[in-house]
């Protein structure tokens, strides 16, 4: 019987060892990181790239990764690309029923017979609150807080929780106390922080159309770091939610913006503008 052969799978130069799995994780992640990885398959807790001779896959199913990977990276290029392709390409991508992804469901199947599997689904900058395909309550990743997953359709995608490892122990959404109390919520406006070079910090408060504090919370940070990235700057992982009591009539307009110069490190700029530990705000438990 001939050797398995893995050349493509395999890049024409070797992937440093700094980005190969060491964590000895178990979990396999499926993912074509925008077309450029010739081997698709990741661990899902440190996210380096799995050596695939250590899963003894036979030559068949070689080639069913080898042959996803160049569907699949084919359509993800062409959403990058951003251009005449980028619409239909995100119609493939994010149709559970394309064929990139049924092939997709198939190969997790298979190399579940190695060790368990979960898909990359495409997210563009959508958050996914539940599971993209069935709608089911989507759980963390032991060891890997920036990931969920839907355990029924192995399925992974980005978390919402602020993926920075400094800003993330202090990640914490705070409400104000009264907006709980007071009316009825019917909007809300949150307020994030952007830091644009270095410790210029800027203010956002955005409006959201919905009832649901956490939810507004959520958008608003994703839409921070939208800017953020379009401005070459961060956005911190906090947010404050203000509950309205009475609409205006458009949704996500900036309400507020302010901008800061301090030469504080984020934590205790944090501190010392928005939670010195006398604001009348009750606090969840992000970080929990
Ligand atoms: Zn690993
Ligand atoms: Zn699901």
């Amino acid at each position: 019987m001939n050797p398995v052969d893995f050349s493509r799978l395999r890049d024409p130069s070797p992937t440093p060892a700094s980005e190969l799995c060491d964590c000895g994780g178990s979990a396999l992640m499926l993912m074509t990181m925008g077309g450029f990885a010739r081997n698709p398959i990741f661990c899902l807790i440190c996210e380096g790239e799995v050596e695939p001779t250590h899963l003894g896959l036979t030559q068949l199913e070689v080639d069913a990764v080898a042959n996803w990977r160049t569907a699949y990276g084919a359509v993800d290029a062409l959403e990058l690309d951003s251009r005449a392709y980028e619409v239909w390409a995100q119609s493939e991508l994010t149709r559970v029923d394309s064929p990139i992804n049924q092939e997709a469901f198939e190969l997790v199947r298979i190399l579940e017979r190695r060790r368990p599997t979960y898909f990359n689904f495409w997210q563009g900058d959508e958050v996914y609150e539940r599971c993209p395909v069935g709608g089911e309550p989507l759980t963390a990743v032991d060891g890997n807080p920036g990931r969920t997953v839907c355990q029924r359709h192995r399925i992974v995608v980005l978390g919402s929780r602020p993926l920075r490892d400094d800003l993330r122990t202090r990640a914490r959404p705070v409400v104000p106390h009264n907006a709980t109390d007071g009316p009825r919520i019917v909007a809300c406006c949150v307020r994030c922080i952007v830091v644009n070079d270095g410790y210029l910090y800027e203010e956002r408060i955005t409006f959201w159309q919905t009832n649901d504090m956490d939810v507004a919370q959520r958008r608003a940070l994703r839409d921070a770091r939208e800017y953020a990235d379009n401005i070459g700057g961060v956005a911190l992982a906090f947010t404050q939610c203000y509950g309205m009591d009475e609409l205006p009539d458009e949704d996500a307009i900036e309400v507020f913006s302010l901008i800061r110069q301090s030469d504080l490190p984020p934590h205790e700029y944090i501190d010392r503008y928005f939670s010195t530990g006398t604001e009348f705000t009750q606090r969840d438990n992000w970080d929990a």
